[in-house]
């Protein structure tokens, strides 16, 4: 079999049954679909390897009749058609849940292992990566405790991770107050007196980011953290460019990433829009790493602007965002857009990565 370096049609069904799912009224179509859509997400091979001569799709388990029909849709590449009914039924707007446009650039499973084994794309390898620069702990919304998400990241040989937990100003996460990131950072120093020379545990934040493009925290509070991830989480639906927001936030000195630059959400909403060429070039001036976010339902930015933010000169965060995953499919959108691992800096060895986020955090320059 020839190796692809495109994705495969199985995001896309994925993508059209969220659609489907989006516009049932009964709760238990809803469901079915988006059983069906986890379901062709998480295939190990390409949908087209289900269709049987006879023209039907072989048994998937929780793809029922009316999935198939939409699976085969995009097999026989009339899937358009789906798309603009999925439009119509999100009652025109093509920005909105329920629109090709809010899953454009996503990877399913098959996708990612294909991007992982393929030796002739040019990016990162899993052994070139070092260490995952945005993870939650239940210190806010995560499910696991600092040393338990150090000894996760240890065992799949990594020699650093962050702990991001979303700032107090994100209440909705369980934002970590500032007296609760002082206990933090106590327990962070206890895991890296015990870790010493195997291991580093970075004391950092995920801040909000305002629809002014300011943050939700002050300078002072972005100091008291060595590494801080900016990323949006409110004012994420309206109309208007987003540009000025976030060449703002590239320009806040401290701040060392631009977390999920849209803010998309696969099924919720497409994210935000701006002049992605303009932010990336001001990030590129000021050093600040644009991340690839691999939540399977973010996947934010995803290879295709990724090669932007690559020719804009940028560097790269992959980040699995962990509250419990990791990072494979941040990597393989990474080797899809062909991002040298000099440029991501995840990759670097760790003294790089410190040289990097102390030169952020004391520069002033906009
Ligand atoms: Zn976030």
């Amino acid at each position: 079999m020839s190796r692809r370096s495109t994705p495969t049609s199985n995001a896309r069904a994925a993508a059209l049954l969220r659609d489907r799912a989006a516009s049932q009224r009964s709760p238990q179509k809803r469901r079915a679909y988006e059983r069906a859509a986890d379901a062709v997400l998480a295939l190990d091979h390409p949908l087209e390897s289900c269709l049987g001569s006879d023209g039907r799709l072989r048994k998937i388990p929780n793809v029922g009749p009316s999935s198939e029909r939409v699976i085969l849709e995009v097999l026989r590449g009339d899937s358009a058609e789906s798309a603009v009914r999925a439009i119509a039924m999100a009652g025109g707007n093509t920005r909105g849940p329920g629109t090709a446009d809010s899953h454009q650039h996503f990877l399913a499973s098959a996708d990612v292992a294909e991007a992982l084994g393929n030796s002739t794309l040019e990016g990162p390898t899993l052994d070139d990566y070092q260490g995952d620069l945005q993870m939650h702990t239940t210190w806010s919304d995560g499910t696991v405790s600092v040393a338990q998400m150090a000894d996760a990241c240890r065992s799949r040989g990594y020699a650093f991770c962050a702990i991001t937990d979303h700032a107090h100003g994100l209440s909705v996460a369980g934002g970590i107050s500032m007296q609760e990131l002082d206990d933090q950072k106590q327990e962070i120093d206890a895991i890296n007196r015990r870790l010493r020379g195997r291991f580093r545990v970075i004391k950092s934040i995920e801040a909000n980011i305002l629809a002014d493009g300011r943050l939700d925290l002050t300078a002072d509070e972005l100091a008291q953290v060595e590494l801080v991830v900016a990323a949006p989480h409110s004012a994420l639906r309206p109309d208007a460019d987003q540009t000025e927001r976030m060449l703002r936030v590239v320009s806040t000195p401290g701040v060392h990433i631009l977390g999920h630059p849209r803010g998309r959400k696969s099924g919720v909403r497409p994210g935000l829009r701006a002049n992605w060429t303009r932010v990336f070039a001001q990030a590129a001036k000021t050093g600040v790493a644009i991340e690839i976010d691999g939540d399977p339902r973010r996947q934010d930015i995803d290879f295709a602007l990724a090669r932007d933010a690559a020719a804009a000169g940028c560097f790269f965060a992959l980040d699995s965002d962990a509250h419990a995953a990791f990072v494979d499919i941040a990597i393989a959108h990474a080797r899809l857009a062909g991002l040298p691992p000099a440029r991501i800096v995840n990759c670097w060895p760790l003294e790089w990565l410190l040289k990097w986020m102390r030169l952020r955090s004391t520069s002033t320059d906009q």
